[in-house]
């Protein structure tokens, strides 16, 4: 028998209507290149993003074109977030930091027919602009300054476009909406398809209390870029609740988004773990210098938050960090480090250490793990690669047979992350497969020696990876940045990890360096530090 619901489909203009009828006074506030704040409504954003989106027809992008977007966290990149979706076009977010030969590679394999670029961004895009096969491109102006010759001027197109023209795209929810690249830290980058439906519903459970519990009086401001995984979805989800959203332009130094936090009472925000490490050290050398009363949550996600950073944050200045999961493929919402009742009912320091794991599934997201010997089981001890399943994870690779290995059989997505699960469903991601450490028989996770080592008090930053070893294969060594003004050696840390590990499982080596090579998401690039300590990359 057929259920008698409506069959409503679940697309971004619905969200675009809810945010027009419901909270059109509520702010979108930037900080521009200037330093000076932009401030507009909802209902501002909606009716220029109507407008874009006839502009963007009457240029000739149709529904199903791809739209790359070259830019910083803006209002007018909110605009473009819904503006192009709005009519079945799909927004293409590209990620600044990459190699000028990643972009190049990743527009043409995307067949972008337009892309938007920041004025301030202009000398990044000379780097790649001639090598890439695009129709338009469309710059966002710094106030006063002339567009160059041969671009189109963003609020010029967007002033030729008549509102009242904008027909809302009323297809399949399962059409594509929304596409980004993985940041190819393991191999070259693969496009991600974000559907209307998978967007949608990612935004509903990233903002339920088991989620990232939003509410229309949140104050978020995402310092993930919009081109990291789509901001991890939070300006849809803030659009769809009616948060004020704060984007903090091309300004990401702790001092100015401290400044930020202050001033507009933010009360969530995101990012990965070296933007909370800067404003860690900035928050220690200057307690009480800010008022952060208001700020209820960190999320922090893209590489592991070491249980000694959620302590400091936690106790130094009564700042709490909620841990997640996720990747590109997975929207990115994966997992979070909610804790059970049970769980809250425990010492403080096993609910650090629970705080520490990456968590618990959100809904809908399926999980197991696999090593050579079959599914492992959920003991928070057995290894093995996790594999996950939902609404809101990859099915394939855009135009990329030769990845089907990533999709199992029975239709799960495989991760390429090493966890264990425990009894009561919590992830702890020991590494990438990539990463872990192979001595002997035995697996060594990077991932903890990192979060051990950060714990030290002469520790600003670690990475662990594998150097080459005669008889173990591999084993593994530690690049450290100490504090300023500290020192230690190889003998202290190791004492000092020593209760913690099984000897086997100590680096045989550490070099101190000034600085770790990192990704252009944030990451550690251990494929560069194997290679620069004698090993294959
Ligand atoms: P890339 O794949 O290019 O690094 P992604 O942003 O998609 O870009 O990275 C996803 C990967 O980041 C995951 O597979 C995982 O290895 C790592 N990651 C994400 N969140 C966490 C976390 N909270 N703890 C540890 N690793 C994480």
């Amino acid at each position: 028998m057929k259920g008698l619901m409506m069959n409503y489909q679940l697309t971004l203009p619905t969200i675009m209507r809810r945010a027009e009828m419901l909270h059109s006074k509520k702010e979108v506030i930037t900080r521009l290149p200037d330093k000076s704040l932009h401030r507009y409504t909802y209902g501002e954003c909606i009716t220029r993003t109507k407008k874009l989106s006839v502009a963007l027809q009457q240029l000739g992008v149709k529904a199903g074109d791809r739209v790359a977007t070259f830019c910083w966290n803006h209002y007018q990149h909110l605009e473009i977030y819904f503006g192009v979706p709005a009519f079945g076009a799909v927004l293409h977010t590209l990620n600044l930091r990459l190699s000028a030969e990643d972009l190049e590679y990743i527009v043409n394999h995307a067949a972008d027919k337009v892309i938007i670029v920041d004025q301030v961004l202009l000398p990044l895009f000379d780097k790649f602009k001639d090598k890439i096969k695009v129709k338009h491109v469309i710059v966002i102006p710094n106030a006063g300054q002339p567009v160059p010759e041969g671009m189109l001027n963003y609020e010029e197109l967007l002033a030729a476009g008549d509102e009242k023209k904008y027909v809302p795209f009323e297809g399949d929810e399962n059409t594509a909406a929304a596409m980004c690249y993985t940041s190819g830290t393991t191999g070259k980058p693969k496009g991600v398809l974000y559907s209307h439906r998978s967007i949608v519903l990612h935004s509903m459970v990233s903002a339920y209390a088991e989620g990232l519990s939003l509410l229309e009086s949140d104050v978020v401001l995402p310092v993930v870029p919009m081109f990291h995984v789509n901001a991890w979805g939070l300006p849809f989800t803030s659009t769809m609740l009616g948060c004020t959203i704060i984007f903090p332009g091309p300004y990401l130094d702790p001092p100015s988004l401290l400044e930020l936090f202050e001033n507009e009472k933010v009360t969530v925000t995101a990012g990965v773990p070296t933007i909370w490490l800067g404003i860690l050290n900035v928050l220690d050398a200057a307690p009480g210098k800010y008022n952060l009363s208001a700020l209820r949550c960190m999320v922090v996600g893209g590489s592991a938050a070491p249980a000694a950073v959620i302590k400091s944050f936690q106790e130094r200045h009564g700042l709490s960090i909620l841990h997640a999961w996720g990747m590109t493929e997975t929207s990115p919402i994966g997992s979070l480090g909610i804790l059970t009742g049970e769980i809250q009912k425990e010492d403080k320091e096993v609910q650090y250490a629970y705080r520490a794991k990456q968590g618990r599934p959100a809904s809908f997201v399926e999980i197991r793990a696999r090593s050579e010997s079959g599914l492992i089981p959920w003991d928070g001890k057995t290894m093995g690669e996790l594999e996950v399943r939902g609404p809101w994870i990859a099915s394939a690779y855009y135009n990329s047979e030769e990845e089907a290995d990533k999709f199992t059989a029975d239709g799960w997505f495989r991760t390429g992350d090493i966890v264990t699960i425990d009894s009561r469903a919590y992830i702890e991601i020991k590494d990438r497969s990539k990463d872990v450490i192979k001595s002997g028989g035995e697996w060594i996770s990077s991932v903890a020696l990192e979060s051990a080592l950060i714990g030290h008090p002469a520790v600003a930053e670690a990475a662990v990876f594998a150097i080459p070893h005669e008889k173990w294969v591999e084993r593994p060594m530690a690049c450290v940045v100490l504090k300023e003004g500290k020192t230690t050696t190889q003998d202290e840390l190791n004492s000092f990890l020593a209760p913690h590990f099984a000897k086997f499982s100590l680096p045989d080596a550490y070099a101190f360096v000034k600085e770790i090579p990192k990704t252009s998401v944030g990451k550690f690039k251990k494929s560069v530090l194997r290679e620069q300590y004698g090993g294959s990359a």
